[in-house]
């Protein structure tokens, strides 16, 4: 028998895939009014929660039937959500060509926070988190950073909105800035998802020179840098990247961002137990810290299958804390969000796509 041909169908782009002038070029092949529909279609997606053309009840019925035909108007799915036992919600994320990245829905108060992901996996290395463990596949694309955003959203009854943005998901979001830039500009605008720029935290492992060029970007942004050890030779041990960049360049980078914003900058500093717990480590954070304009945020190990650290007690975050205050470096202890669902990042996608350790267990 003969062989059929494998057919593959082209796949649409999505609308904010597209951008505004592509978006308004191809609808001027198919409808008179081509700049008001683009900014109709844009509306409804991003401030209308439509997921489907025929939604768009103000668009013209032809051009809502003819509209799946050329485009998609999200081009990322929610593949599986789960809900923690307090309201932490976290979706797995599906991308058009099949990949998965992870979103967190967290709800404080009045606040409403997303946590986002930048890159499909993470190239960085560092060997307490579950989202490097496999490498990099690759960045992710402006729109499909701001659609994570649009699908959390699209969870929050009609009422609620998203407060805070924290790109602390899967990935380095100064290996992709360029693109996330974008992304943001449009969740910050009036036009998008009107967030407040100063309710954007974007955390990094810290490379300097996109510090300074995220500095230089006139975007009001909260920059937290992963510091996570007091001195060079623990940090490299943890953190990989370090061995090219070191803690002093990295500091001094803050420094200008501060210089240059005028927004304070948060240090992160994950707590492994008997790693970089000590008291001594908590008296060289404070010595390098004090004076600076900073703030660290402790965050207690959260365990990941297959890794080699543990969660201090909480005595000794206690006491680290109390050391660092001694030496007036404020700092808190971050909460821990949706621990019964693997909200930690990178563990759920890992969960579900069980790639191989390749750390060490011992
Ligand atoms: N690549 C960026 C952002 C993603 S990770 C960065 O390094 O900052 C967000 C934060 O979670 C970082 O401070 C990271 O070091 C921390 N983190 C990663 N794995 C963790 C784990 N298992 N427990 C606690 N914090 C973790």
């Amino acid at each position: 028998m003969k062989k059929l041909p494998l057919v593959i169908d082209p796949v649409n782009p999505g609308a904010l895939e597209l951008g505004h002038e592509s978006l308004k070029s191809l609808l001027s092949g198919l409808d008179s009014n081509a700049v008001l529909r683009a900014r109709q279609l844009e509306r409804w997606i991003l401030q209308g929660r439509a997921t489907k053309f025929e939604d768009m009840s103000d668009l013209p019925a032809q051009l809502r039937s003819i509209l799946p035909l050329k485009l998609v108007p999200l081009t990322c799915s929610v593949a599986h959500g789960s809900t923690a036992l307090d309201g932490t919600r976290k979706l797995l994320i599906k991308l058009a060509d099949s990949h998965t990245v992870e979103t967190v829905l967290m709800f404080e108060d009045d606040r409403r926070t997303v946590c986002i992901s930048t890159q499909v996996g993470c190239g960085m290395g560092c060997t307490f988190c579950a989202s490097g463990i496999a490498g990099v596949a690759r960045n992710l694309k402006s729109h499909e950073i701001l659609e994570q955003l649009l699908l959390a959203r699209n969870e929050l009854p009609a009422s609620e909105r998203i407060t805070h943005v924290v790109v602390m998901g899967m990935g380095e979001p100064m290996a992709n800035l360029a693109n996330l830039l974008e992304a943001l500009s449009i969740a910050t605008s009036p036009k998008g998802l009107g967030i407040s720029a100063r309710n954007v935290t974007i955390s990094t492992v810290g490379i300097p020179g996109k510090i300074l060029e995220l500095a230089e970007s006139g975007r009001k942004y909260h920059l937290a840098i992963s510091l996570h050890a007091p001195e060079d030779a623990l940090r490299s041990r943890l953190m990989p990247t370090n061995e090219k960049t070191g803690i002093q360049a990295i500091l001094e980078a803050a420094g200008e961002f501060f210089t240059k914003t005028g927004r304070q900058v948060t240090y992160e500093y994950i707590l492994l137990g008997g790693v970089n717990d000590r008291q001594e480590d908590a008296e060289s954070l404070g010595k390098l810290l004090e004076g600076r304009k900073a703030h660290v945020n402790l965050i207690p190990f959260n365990p990941v299958d297959g890794l080699p650290w543990n969660r201090p007690d909480n005595e000794a975050i206690a006491r680290f804390r109390q050391s660092l205050e001694k030496r007036r470096v404020s700092a808190s202890v971050r909460k821990r969000k949706g621990a019964d669902i693997d909200a930690a990042c990178g563990q759920l996608r890992r969960r579900h796509e069980a790639p191989k350790a390749k750390w060490p267990s011992s």
